[in-house]
């Protein structure tokens, strides 16, 4: 089965897959997609998503949760090695009070500073697409 066949017209993590909406790209494989996060909360926010519609962690099948985690290794340590960060927080939030505001399963790449103060919760405040353009190239050249 493609993985075409697991994904769902109205969800906004699909049409990113399906190309059916821009994303700065990463990479992508047969069944993951890394991405930048638009709203960053630090430099270098990204996402990996499988390529598997599913709303949270707990309705997603072992294999998709498995190679998500892969995939978010392979994406953590490209940013770590472009900006070398004090620390990379991984967040994947399930349910309302975890503030979690799209339902297709996600793994963030957080990057990190000493004292930065991040909290678990965070406003979506749209980043500078200048920025999160010219940073995701750098990203990509660190790529293993
Ligand atoms: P969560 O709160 O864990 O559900 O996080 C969802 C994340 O998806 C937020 O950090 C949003 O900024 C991000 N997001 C939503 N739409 C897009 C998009 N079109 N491109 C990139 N990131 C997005
Ligand atoms: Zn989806």
């Amino acid at each position: 089965m493609s993985s075409a066949d697991h994904l769902d017209d109205d969800c906004i993590f699909c049409k990113i897959i399906r190309v059916e909406i821009p994303s700065f790209k990463v990479f992508e494989d047969g069944k993951t997609f890394a991405f930048m996060d638009i709203n960053p909360i630090a430099s270098g926010h990204s996402l990996v998503i499988p390529k598997f519609h599913s709303a949270n962690l707990y309705e997603t099948p072992d294999e998709w949760v498995a190679v998500t985690a892969t995939a978010i290794r392979r994406l953590a340590w490209a940013v770590e090695k472009t900006l070398e960060p004090a620390g990379v927080s991984i967040v994947q939030a399930n349910g309302p009070g975890a503030k979690q505001s799209v339902h297709h399963l996600h793994m963030h790449v957080i990057p990190r500073g000493i004292d930065d103060d991040l909290m678990m919760s965070w406003e979506l405040v749209p980043g500078d697409t200048d920025a999160i353009g010219e940073l995701v190239e750098r990203i990509k050249a660190n790529l293993d």
